[in-house]
């Protein structure tokens, strides 16, 4: 169990009160009509499932109700920190999109 930091109510909860909803930032096709069945594919069900660092969404089920980004050590559980969506995307998009 760890302990995750909603940035909406700007409190340290425990994991509990949390779902985890996958990996953040996942790019879409800019024209899904004209994307090719592997690219839809890719896109839809291939995932990084890194070991190491990750960009994940987590929702705060048991509070909020909001959807937020967390950096997290998939091995560690360590948190490097949450974020809002779109200051998350700005650090992940600063590291290089990765
Ligand atoms: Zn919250």
């Amino acid at each position: 169990m760890f302990l995750i930091y909603c940035p909406y109510c700007k409190a340290t909860r425990e994991e509990e009160e949390f779902h985890n909803a996958g990996e953040a930032f996942i790019a879409r096709p800019a024209d899904p009509e004209a994307a090719s069945d592997e690219e839809w594919g890719d896109y839809l069900f291939m995932r990084k499932n890194p070991k190491g660092w990750h960009w994940e969404q987590w929702q705060h089920a048991a509070g909020c109700g909001r959807v937020f980004a967390v950096k997290r050590h998939t091995l560690s559980y360590r948190i490097a920190g949450s974020w809002t969506l779109a200051a998350g995307k700005a650090l992940f998009l600063q590291e290089g999109g990765v």
